[in-house]
């Protein structure tokens, strides 16, 4: 099939993107790497009105040094940051999720900012962006604004950006010293989108026991998912094979409305959330001992 007729406008930087998708109205979609939007509109299930392409911005693509982590342009491909010596540095996490992010030909177009905009609850860069305490900065014909992760994701597929608005950078920061992470997920084969996915953080003490831990989690709900409250019960504890199973069955009883298609059922994905917590946990306590 073929997308129905839209207006097609090629941005050269961010005030003409804005002023353009200011002027073309709220049918007007920002087109990055297209590897969701072009399928959604060559199946017309989506149908804008006129597409701003951000690909000529390069002053967008960018991974740079903020706050002891991260600042990423918005149209950074996936397969950059794969490459970014300064993210697997400072943020190996972001460098091991992005490698499940569909296949190398996919990971050549699709952006960071792509991934969070179009806030597909099975993507697994906006649950390791939650997980991560990142801020989001977006902009529009009136000005810009900071929008934290966890109130930027309010449904599948919707978000928190207003009418006319670009997400333009990503910022994430550092993580505490004595601290490791691990990305981990459950896909029927390599490429697919996983049927449950888990970042996990914990960071120690100086007596090995845990100061906090913080999780993120795809594909196991409406939206990407922090399960603050089982986060908290690891505080002050040892990182322990039964401390994980405790926060494990947390998960799994805190998720609200799991998926249920042809992939897995909503208590196949409760219970896989579960054992993917636990794995993810372990790896990333490990990974914590190491940076001791
Ligand atoms: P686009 O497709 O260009 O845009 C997506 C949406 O976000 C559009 O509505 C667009 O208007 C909006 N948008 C884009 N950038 C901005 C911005 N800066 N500001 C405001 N709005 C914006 N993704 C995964 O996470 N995991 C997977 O396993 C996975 N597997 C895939 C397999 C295949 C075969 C394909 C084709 C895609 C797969 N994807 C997967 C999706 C893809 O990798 C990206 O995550 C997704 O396309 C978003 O990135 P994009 O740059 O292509 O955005």
């Amino acid at each position: 099939m073929k997308p129905s007729r839209f207006r097609y406008f090629l941005a050269r930087n961010v005030d003409e993107a804005v002023q353009l998708l200011g002027e073309q109205g709220e049918e007007a979609r920002v087109l990055a790497g297209g590897q969701s939007l072009m399928p959604l509109m060559n199946m017309r299930l989506a149908r804008p009105s006129a597409l701003i392409d951000l690909n000529e911005i390069n002053s967008l693509a960018y991974v740079h040094p903020w706050d002891g982590g991260l600042a990423l342009g918005a149209m950074t491909r996936d397969a950059d940051l794969e490459r970014a010596a300064l993210a697997a540095e400072r943020m190996p996490l972001l460098v091991e999720a992005s490698r499940h992010v569909g296949h190398p030909a996919i990971r050549n177009r699709s952006t960071i900012g792509g991934s969070i905009a179009h806030a597909d609850p099975a993507a697994e860069i906006p649950a390791v962006i939650l997980a991560l305490d990142a801020e989001l900065e977006v902009r529009s014909v009136s000005g810009s604004r900071i929008i934290a992760a966890k109130d930027f994701f309010q449904g599948p597929f919707q978000t928190s950006l207003a009418p006319g608005e670009i997400l333009t950078e990503v910022r994430i920061p550092g993580l505490p010293s004595r601290s490791g992470s691990a990305f981990l997920e459950f896909a029927r084969r390599e490429g697919d989108y996983a049927l449950a996915g888990v970042a996990a953080i914990v960071t120690l003490d100086e007596d090995g026991t845990i100061t906090s831990a913080r999780l993120g989690l795809c594909s196991v709900d409406q939206t990407p998912v922090r399960p603050t409250s089982a986060e908290s019960l690891l505080k002050g504890r040892r990182p322990e094979r039964y401390a994980w199973k405790e926060v494990a069955e947390a998960v799994s009883a805190s998720l609200n409305e799991p998926p249920s298609d042809i992939h897995g059922s909503a208590d196949y994905r409760r219970h896989l959330a579960g054992v993917m917590t636990e794995r993810a946990l372990a790896l990333a306590a490990e990974r914590a001992e190491r940076n001791r």
